[in-house]
């Protein structure tokens, strides 16, 4: 089957890419070039055909991922469609399904089927869950067993996987040189480094990375090519292994655009907010321009409870240089499965970390909502406040709260509004 890439190639102008070019105001022509050279991408499975599908790179808004998804504590569906009832309520971008608890396939085709926006999985989670099942350990995982996984999953409709192709020995090598304060914090990377190890061969996702995108090719699933290296901690950021590992990811993308399969680059993790620019950059550099999907990054270690506020800093930087794709982080991060609140704090904080991104990056339409809010608040109209505020509920249930005494001025100055005041005495 032809790919988006193969139809852009044989000059086609596809619809998907006239649909999201008219959303984001992109010439489509621009995007499709975009897309071909693999500076874009849009996540699309036929088997899926989101009706929003979520679109990442050069010149679109910066997009944000919830993860959702069971764990063998937490296995219910109910909850966690909830969670994606929740997701899609407050702009989510796009949801990854990550789970490891329950019916794994039940639960990622109930997901895909109510999910109007891309779906992405980490298919190597159902091959560690599927061994577990059998009493077998991570080590006697299969390859087939790999392979079967990123099929199934294709033919389910997932839109983008998270596959760790570019964890390889020689990064491993570099990892255990060097010493880490946390070594791997990627579960994918985890699991892919424990079969590794014990079986003293190369990682199968590098080592079959071709047939590994046969599969892709026939549902034009895009490819996330994760970081199973990824920092865990602001003491390992930006080593010699994360980099090692960054150069991989960048020829894997070169190989897979050549195949006309959308590639994506998952960086970090945790860096300090001097790093953050830097990383930006070498990512950029290293990977031909390819899109850049960022777990926060958090700036701090010590924001346990608040990890969510840490990591919408990382993202607001991380995103004005170059980032164009950030997943959400939680207040339950390092803690525990999200809860239905957790999910909306998280995501809402991200929200806000990609639409200052975007203001500071230029995006015309982030500028202009910045600017009709502010005429608003000049006016001191709350409705159109609400109707532009990037997540309007709380600040209308503050607003009813706290009412002013007085019209049209809010009770944090009431009668001494410092905008009503200027506006007398400069209409005087
Ligand atoms: S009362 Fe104060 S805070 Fe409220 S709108 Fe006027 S200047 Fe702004």
């Amino acid at each position: 089957m032809k790919t988006l890439i193969d139809k852009i190639r044989n000059k086609q102008l596809p619809p998907i890419v006239k649909k999201i070019a008219k959303s984001e105001g992109l010439n489509p022509k621009k995007l499709a070039d975009d897309i071909k050279n693999g500076y874009a991408v849009i996540c699309f499975n036929h088997k899926h055909s989101p009706n929003k599908p979520c679109a990442v790179g050069k010149g679109l808004k910066t997009k944000v991922n919830v993860n959702i998804g069971t764990s063998p504590d937490f296995s219910s569906l109910k909850n966690e469609l909830k969670k994606l009832d929740i997701s899609l309520k407050y702009g989510a971008d796009a949801v990854m399904d990550l789970s490891t608890g329950g019916n794994l396939r039940q639960i990622r085709r109930k997901i895909i089927s109510k999910c109007p926006v891309s779906v992405g999985t980490v298919p190597i989670y159902e091959t560690a869950v599927l061994n577990a099942k059998k009493n077998k350990k991570i080590r006697d995982m299969k390859i087939e067993d790999i392979f079967d996984a990123v099929r199934r999953q294709a033919e389910d409709g997932v839109d983008f996987m998270t596959l760790h192709c570019g964890l390889t020995l020689e990064t491993i090598k570099r990892l255990k040189n060097e010493g880490r304060l946390l070594n791997i914090v990627s579960r994918g990377g985890a699991f892919l480094a424990n079969w590794m190890m014990h079986n003293n061969k190369e990682n199968p996702l590098y080592e079959h990375y071709d047939e590994l995108l046969d599969i892709l090719r026939d549902f034009d699933v895009t490819i996330s090519l994760g970081d199973g290296l990824r920092p865990g901690c602001i003491d390992d950021a930006t080593d010699r292994s994360q980099i090692q590992e960054l150069i991989f990811l960048g020829e894997l993308a070169q190989k897979a655009n050549k195949r006309g399969i959308q590639a994506i680059i998952e960086g970090p993790g945790h860096v300090p907010l001097n790093e953050i620019k830097t990383n930006m950059q070498i990512q950029k550099k290293l990977c031909n321009n390819a899109p850049f999907y960022v777990l926060g990054p958090l700036v701090t270690d010590s924001a346990l409870g608040y990890d969510h506020i840490a990591a919408s800093i990382g993202a607001a930087i991380a995103a004005t240089y170059g980032a164009d794709f950030i997943c959400y982080l939680t207040p339950a991060e390092h803690l525990g499965l999200p809860s239905n609140e957790d999910v909306k704090e998280g995501l809402i904080a991200t929200r806000i970390a990609a639409h200052a991104a975007d203001v500071a990056s230029g995006n015309k339409k982030a500028i202009l909502r910045d600017k009709m809010l502010s005429q608003a608040r000049r006016k001191r109209d709350f409705k159109l406040q609400f109707d532009l505020a990037l997540e309007p509920r709380k600040a209308k249930a503050k607003y009813k709260e706290l009412k002013a005494k007085k019209k049209d001025v809010c009770s944090m100055c009431s009668e001494f509004c410092a905008i009503k005041t200027m506006e007398e005495v400069l209409k005087k």
